[in-house]
Protein backbone atom coordinates (compact mmCIF):
# COMPACT_ATOMS: atom_id res chain seq x y z
CA UNK A 1 0.00 0.00 0.00
CA UNK A 2 1.15 3.37 -0.72
CA UNK A 3 -0.07 6.97 0.56
CA UNK A 4 0.58 9.93 -1.59
CA UNK A 5 1.38 12.95 0.93
CA UNK A 6 0.30 16.56 0.27
CA UNK A 7 2.74 19.21 -0.62
CA UNK A 8 3.77 21.27 2.36
CA UNK A 9 3.42 18.39 4.97
CA UNK A 10 5.65 18.96 8.15
CA UNK A 11 8.17 16.81 9.20
CA UNK A 12 6.17 16.40 12.44
CA UNK A 13 3.39 15.45 10.66
CA UNK A 14 5.53 13.12 8.40
CA UNK A 15 6.73 11.79 12.18
CA UNK A 16 3.76 11.24 13.74
CA UNK A 17 2.21 9.10 10.72
CA UNK A 18 5.36 6.99 10.32
CA UNK A 19 5.07 6.08 14.17
CA UNK A 20 1.71 5.01 13.55
CA UNK A 21 2.59 2.80 10.89
CA UNK A 22 5.12 1.08 12.90
CA UNK A 23 3.07 0.82 15.41
CA UNK A 24 0.65 -1.39 13.67
CA UNK A 25 3.72 -3.87 12.71
CA UNK A 26 4.77 -2.48 9.80
CA UNK A 27 7.51 -0.92 8.22
CA UNK A 28 7.51 2.35 6.13
CA UNK A 29 9.36 2.80 3.21
CA UNK A 30 9.60 6.44 2.28
CA UNK A 31 10.53 7.80 -0.97
CA UNK A 32 11.14 11.99 -0.92
CA UNK A 33 10.77 13.13 -4.62
CA UNK A 34 11.73 16.20 -6.48
CA UNK A 35 7.44 16.79 -6.23
CA UNK A 36 6.06 13.90 -4.17
CA UNK A 37 6.84 11.93 -1.17
CA UNK A 38 5.26 8.27 -1.31
CA UNK A 39 5.00 6.74 1.91
CA UNK A 40 5.27 2.58 1.25
CA UNK A 41 3.48 0.49 3.71
CA UNK A 42 5.24 -3.19 3.74
CA UNK A 43 4.18 -6.03 5.88
CA UNK A 44 0.57 -7.41 6.77
CA UNK A 45 -1.78 -4.00 5.48
CA UNK A 46 -4.92 -5.61 6.41
CA UNK A 47 -4.67 -4.21 9.98
CA UNK A 48 -3.87 -0.60 8.45
CA UNK A 49 -7.82 1.13 7.88
CA UNK A 50 -7.59 2.39 4.73
CA UNK A 51 -10.36 4.93 4.64
CA UNK A 52 -8.72 6.81 7.81
CA UNK A 53 -5.09 7.13 5.89
CA UNK A 54 -7.45 8.35 3.80
CA UNK A 55 -9.13 10.46 5.67
CA UNK A 56 -5.81 12.26 7.21
CA UNK A 57 -5.11 15.88 6.28
CA UNK A 58 -1.95 15.44 4.96
CA UNK A 59 -2.75 12.18 2.65
CA UNK A 60 -3.81 13.06 -0.57
CA UNK A 61 -4.18 9.56 -1.76
CA UNK A 62 -4.28 5.65 -1.07
CA UNK A 63 -3.07 2.83 -3.59
CA UNK A 64 -3.22 -0.46 -2.83
CA UNK A 65 -0.27 -2.47 -4.33
CA UNK A 66 -1.09 -5.55 -6.15
CA UNK A 67 2.75 -6.98 -7.02
CA UNK A 68 4.02 -9.13 -4.35
CA UNK A 69 7.43 -6.82 -4.71
CA UNK A 70 6.92 -3.83 -2.34
CA UNK A 71 10.36 -2.39 -2.14
CA UNK A 72 11.47 -2.53 -5.47
CA UNK A 73 8.68 -1.53 -7.00
CA UNK A 74 8.48 1.34 -8.66
CA UNK A 75 4.76 2.55 -7.29
CA UNK A 76 7.27 2.80 -4.47
CA UNK A 77 9.72 4.85 -5.45
CA UNK A 78 8.99 6.45 -8.92
CA UNK A 79 12.81 8.11 -9.11
CA UNK A 80 15.70 5.88 -10.11
CA UNK A 81 17.91 4.24 -7.49
CA UNK A 82 21.45 5.38 -7.86
CA UNK A 83 23.71 2.80 -5.96
CA UNK A 84 26.54 4.96 -5.10
CA UNK A 85 30.11 2.39 -5.53
CA UNK A 86 33.03 4.07 -4.44
CA UNK A 87 33.38 7.15 -6.54
CA UNK A 88 31.29 5.86 -9.25
CA UNK A 89 28.13 5.05 -9.24
CA UNK A 90 25.23 2.87 -11.41
CA UNK A 91 21.39 4.10 -12.65
CA UNK A 92 22.40 7.63 -12.46
CA UNK A 93 24.64 9.50 -14.89
CA UNK A 94 27.48 7.25 -15.09
CA UNK A 95 27.06 4.17 -17.48
CA UNK A 96 28.35 1.82 -15.61
CA UNK A 97 31.23 -1.12 -17.03
CA UNK A 98 31.83 -3.69 -15.19
CA UNK A 99 34.61 -5.39 -17.26
CA UNK A 100 37.40 -8.09 -16.13
CA UNK A 101 38.25 -12.14 -16.48
CA UNK A 102 35.59 -14.58 -15.51
CA UNK A 103 38.06 -15.72 -13.08
CA UNK A 104 41.18 -14.80 -11.10
CA UNK A 105 43.97 -16.39 -12.13
CA UNK A 106 47.15 -14.64 -10.71
CA UNK A 107 48.29 -11.09 -10.07
CA UNK A 108 49.43 -10.87 -13.29
CA UNK A 109 46.55 -11.55 -15.37
CA UNK A 110 44.53 -9.46 -12.94
CA UNK A 111 46.26 -6.47 -13.17
CA UNK A 112 47.29 -6.34 -16.89
CA UNK A 113 43.48 -6.24 -17.79
CA UNK A 114 42.78 -4.35 -14.92
CA UNK A 115 44.97 -1.69 -16.44
CA UNK A 116 43.62 -2.25 -19.72
CA UNK A 117 39.98 -2.02 -18.94
CA UNK A 118 40.32 0.97 -16.96
CA UNK A 119 42.19 2.88 -20.08
CA UNK A 120 39.55 1.50 -22.42
CA UNK A 121 36.40 3.45 -19.74
CA UNK A 122 35.56 0.56 -17.38
CA UNK A 123 33.92 2.22 -14.13
CA UNK A 124 34.32 -1.25 -12.53
CA UNK A 125 37.13 -4.28 -12.43
CA UNK A 126 34.85 -7.71 -12.11
CA UNK A 127 36.93 -11.54 -11.50
CA UNK A 128 35.41 -14.24 -10.03
CA UNK A 129 37.51 -15.83 -7.13
CA UNK A 130 34.92 -18.25 -5.91
CA UNK A 131 33.41 -20.03 -9.27
CA UNK A 132 30.36 -21.47 -9.33
CA UNK A 133 31.65 -24.44 -11.86
CA UNK A 134 28.82 -26.84 -13.65
CA UNK A 135 31.61 -29.80 -12.77
CA UNK A 136 33.22 -30.30 -9.53
CA UNK A 137 36.60 -31.20 -11.58
CA UNK A 138 36.95 -27.69 -13.19
CA UNK A 139 38.72 -24.73 -12.20
CA UNK A 140 37.02 -23.46 -8.61
CA UNK A 141 38.80 -20.48 -8.28
CA UNK A 142 41.66 -18.87 -6.01
CA UNK A 143 39.14 -18.39 -3.22
CA UNK A 144 40.25 -16.38 -0.58
CA UNK A 145 43.94 -15.54 -2.20
CA UNK A 146 41.03 -14.11 -5.69
CA UNK A 147 40.22 -11.44 -3.37
CA UNK A 148 43.62 -10.16 -1.92
CA UNK A 149 44.47 -10.11 -5.65
CA UNK A 150 41.85 -8.31 -6.58
CA UNK A 151 42.31 -5.61 -3.85
CA UNK A 152 45.62 -5.26 -5.07
CA UNK A 153 44.43 -4.66 -8.46
CA UNK A 154 41.98 -2.13 -6.79
CA UNK A 155 44.75 -0.26 -4.74
CA UNK A 156 46.76 0.24 -8.93
CA UNK A 157 44.15 1.22 -10.59
CA UNK A 158 41.49 2.69 -8.01
CA UNK A 159 38.73 0.42 -9.94
CA UNK A 160 36.06 -0.45 -7.17
CA UNK A 161 35.88 -4.22 -7.81
CA UNK A 162 32.63 -6.77 -8.08
CA UNK A 163 33.04 -10.66 -7.46
CA UNK A 164 31.03 -13.26 -6.70
CA UNK A 165 29.90 -14.55 -3.20
CA UNK A 166 28.66 -18.49 -3.16
CA UNK A 167 28.51 -18.86 0.62
CA UNK A 168 27.35 -16.73 3.53
CA UNK A 169 29.80 -17.70 6.07
CA UNK A 170 32.23 -16.14 3.50
CA UNK A 171 31.16 -12.66 4.42
CA UNK A 172 34.20 -11.63 6.28
CA UNK A 173 36.25 -11.93 2.84
CA UNK A 174 34.01 -9.42 0.86
CA UNK A 175 34.40 -6.63 3.70
CA UNK A 176 36.59 -4.84 1.22
CA UNK A 177 34.70 -5.68 -1.87
CA UNK A 178 32.63 -2.85 -3.43
CA UNK A 179 30.05 -4.68 -4.74
CA UNK A 180 29.20 -8.39 -4.12
CA UNK A 181 27.78 -10.68 -7.18
CA UNK A 182 24.90 -12.79 -6.39
CA UNK A 183 25.03 -15.72 -9.36
CA UNK A 184 22.55 -16.73 -11.67
CA UNK A 185 23.11 -20.37 -9.92
CA UNK A 186 22.33 -18.43 -6.42
CA UNK A 187 19.43 -16.29 -6.94
CA UNK A 188 17.34 -17.85 -5.39
CA UNK A 189 19.24 -19.13 -2.59
CA UNK A 190 17.47 -17.51 -0.11
CA UNK A 191 19.47 -17.88 3.05
CA UNK A 192 22.19 -15.99 1.52
CA UNK A 193 19.96 -13.12 0.26
CA UNK A 194 18.68 -13.02 3.75
CA UNK A 195 22.42 -12.34 5.00
CA UNK A 196 22.91 -10.34 2.09
CA UNK A 197 20.16 -8.03 3.60
CA UNK A 198 21.88 -7.52 6.77
CA UNK A 199 24.48 -5.89 5.25
CA UNK A 200 24.91 -2.81 3.75
CA UNK A 201 26.91 -3.50 0.44
CA UNK A 202 25.98 -2.98 -3.34
CA UNK A 203 24.53 -6.58 -4.32
CA UNK A 204 24.72 -7.20 -7.98
CA UNK A 205 22.30 -9.41 -8.32
CA UNK A 206 21.99 -11.91 -11.42
CA UNK A 207 19.11 -13.21 -13.40
CA UNK A 208 18.32 -17.00 -12.46
CA UNK A 209 18.81 -19.75 -15.64
CA UNK A 210 15.17 -20.11 -15.72
CA UNK A 211 13.83 -17.11 -13.60
CA UNK A 212 11.11 -15.37 -14.22
CA UNK A 213 11.18 -11.41 -14.03
CA UNK A 214 8.95 -11.67 -10.88
CA UNK A 215 10.72 -14.62 -8.93
CA UNK A 216 14.13 -12.28 -10.10
CA UNK A 217 12.17 -9.29 -8.32
CA UNK A 218 11.08 -11.45 -5.62
CA UNK A 219 14.83 -12.07 -5.06
CA UNK A 220 15.33 -8.45 -4.68
CA UNK A 221 13.17 -8.16 -2.42
CA UNK A 222 14.69 -10.36 0.23
CA UNK A 223 17.59 -8.47 0.26
CA UNK A 224 15.99 -5.64 0.18
CA UNK A 225 13.17 -6.65 2.98
CA UNK A 226 16.39 -7.14 5.61
CA UNK A 227 17.16 -3.27 5.13
CA UNK A 228 20.04 -3.45 1.97
CA UNK A 229 18.21 -1.74 -0.72
CA UNK A 230 21.97 -1.21 -3.06
CA UNK A 231 20.59 -3.42 -5.23
CA UNK A 232 21.79 -3.48 -9.08
CA UNK A 233 20.14 -6.26 -11.27
CA UNK A 234 22.11 -7.70 -13.73
CA UNK A 235 20.32 -9.73 -17.21
CA UNK A 236 22.44 -12.48 -18.18
CA UNK A 237 20.46 -14.50 -20.92
CA UNK A 238 17.74 -17.38 -19.63
CA UNK A 239 18.17 -21.44 -20.74
CA UNK A 240 16.19 -21.93 -23.66
CA UNK A 241 16.14 -25.09 -26.36
CA UNK A 242 18.59 -23.92 -28.91
CA UNK A 243 22.30 -23.76 -27.38
CA UNK A 244 24.41 -24.93 -30.37
CA UNK A 245 25.18 -21.02 -31.15
CA UNK A 246 24.43 -18.94 -27.92
CA UNK A 247 24.84 -20.06 -24.31
CA UNK A 248 21.58 -18.70 -23.70
CA UNK A 249 19.07 -16.14 -24.67
CA UNK A 250 19.52 -12.49 -23.84
CA UNK A 251 16.32 -10.89 -23.25
CA UNK A 252 16.86 -7.48 -23.73
CA UNK A 253 12.61 -6.75 -23.48
CA UNK A 254 13.57 -7.41 -19.77
CA UNK A 255 15.25 -4.17 -19.42
CA UNK A 256 12.52 -1.74 -20.61
CA UNK A 257 10.04 -4.07 -18.26
CA UNK A 258 11.99 -4.18 -15.32
CA UNK A 259 12.56 0.25 -16.16
CA UNK A 260 8.59 -0.41 -15.83
CA UNK A 261 8.52 -2.03 -12.79
CA UNK A 262 11.41 -0.85 -10.44
CA UNK A 263 13.38 1.57 -9.61
CA UNK A 264 16.48 -0.38 -9.35
CA UNK A 265 19.31 -0.30 -11.83
CA UNK A 266 19.29 -2.84 -14.28
CA UNK A 267 22.78 -3.55 -16.51
CA UNK A 268 23.05 -6.68 -18.95
CA UNK A 269 26.13 -9.26 -19.22
CA UNK A 270 26.23 -9.67 -23.09
CA UNK A 271 29.44 -12.50 -21.98
CA UNK A 272 27.22 -15.33 -20.19
CA UNK A 273 24.11 -14.28 -22.24
CA UNK A 274 25.92 -15.54 -25.77
CA UNK A 275 28.81 -17.50 -24.65
CA UNK A 276 30.69 -16.01 -28.01
CA UNK A 277 33.08 -13.15 -27.85
CA UNK A 278 31.88 -12.45 -31.17
CA UNK A 279 28.42 -12.14 -30.18
CA UNK A 280 29.55 -9.46 -26.93
CA UNK A 281 29.57 -6.74 -29.77
CA UNK A 282 26.11 -6.45 -31.30
CA UNK A 283 24.10 -7.27 -27.76
CA UNK A 284 26.72 -4.90 -25.87
CA UNK A 285 24.93 -2.06 -28.24
CA UNK A 286 21.75 -3.40 -28.32
CA UNK A 287 21.22 -3.50 -24.49
CA UNK A 288 23.19 0.01 -24.33
CA UNK A 289 20.09 1.15 -26.94
CA UNK A 290 17.67 -0.46 -25.21
CA UNK A 291 18.48 1.99 -21.84
CA UNK A 292 20.05 -0.44 -20.06
CA UNK A 293 22.30 1.34 -17.13
CA UNK A 294 25.28 -0.38 -17.86
CA UNK A 295 27.00 -3.28 -19.20
CA UNK A 296 29.36 -6.64 -17.33
CA UNK A 297 31.81 -7.80 -20.00
CA UNK A 298 34.39 -10.42 -19.64
CA UNK A 299 37.96 -9.76 -20.85
CA UNK A 300 41.29 -12.02 -20.88
CA UNK A 301 44.79 -11.18 -21.76
CA UNK A 302 44.77 -14.52 -23.56
CA UNK A 303 41.31 -15.76 -24.10
CA UNK A 304 42.90 -19.20 -25.46
CA UNK A 305 44.36 -19.92 -22.53
CA UNK A 306 41.64 -18.77 -20.25
CA UNK A 307 40.96 -20.92 -16.94
CA UNK A 308 37.13 -20.35 -17.66
CA UNK A 309 34.65 -18.80 -20.50
CA UNK A 310 37.53 -18.51 -23.23
CA UNK A 311 35.19 -18.62 -25.48
CA UNK A 312 33.11 -16.11 -24.65
CA UNK A 313 36.43 -13.00 -23.45
CA UNK A 314 37.46 -10.18 -25.21
CA UNK A 315 40.97 -9.07 -25.64
CA UNK A 316 41.33 -6.07 -24.53
CA UNK A 317 41.79 -4.49 -27.47
CA UNK A 318 38.52 -5.98 -28.64
CA UNK A 319 37.12 -4.16 -25.15
CA UNK A 320 38.07 -1.09 -26.27
CA UNK A 321 36.75 -1.39 -29.74
CA UNK A 322 33.48 -2.14 -27.92
CA UNK A 323 33.77 0.42 -25.64
CA UNK A 324 33.92 3.19 -28.30
CA UNK A 325 30.83 1.76 -30.18
CA UNK A 326 28.71 2.08 -26.80
CA UNK A 327 29.70 5.43 -26.39
CA UNK A 328 28.61 6.34 -30.09
CA UNK A 329 25.30 4.54 -28.86
CA UNK A 330 25.29 6.58 -26.13
CA UNK A 331 25.68 9.64 -27.50
CA UNK A 332 22.84 9.15 -30.12
C1 LIG B 1 30.09 -14.82 -13.75
O1 LIG B 1 29.73 -13.65 -13.83
O2 LIG B 1 31.29 -15.17 -13.77
C2 LIG B 1 29.06 -15.89 -13.67
C3 LIG B 1 29.38 -17.10 -13.23
O3 LIG B 1 27.88 -15.49 -14.13
P1 LIG B 1 26.43 -16.20 -14.06
O4 LIG B 1 26.13 -16.38 -12.61
O5 LIG B 1 25.56 -15.20 -14.74
O6 LIG B 1 26.54 -17.50 -14.80
MN1 LIG C 1 32.24 -16.41 -16.64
Amino acid sequence: MIAVLKNGTSEKQLEGLLNWIESLGLTVHLSRGDYQTIVGLVGDTSRVDEDLLRSLDIVESVKRISEPFKSANRKFHPDNSVVKVGDTSVGGDIFAVMAGPCSVESEEQVLEIAKAVKAAGATMLRGGAFKPRTSPYDFQGLKADGIEILLHAKKETGLPIVTEIMNANHLPLFEEVDVIQVGARNMQNFELLKELGRTKKPILLKRGLSATIKEWLMSAEYIMAGGNENIILCERGIRSYDSQYTRNVLDLSAIPVLKELTHLPVIVDPSHATGSARLVKPMALAATACGAHGLMIEVHNNPKAALCDGAQSLTPAQFDEVMKSVNHIREI
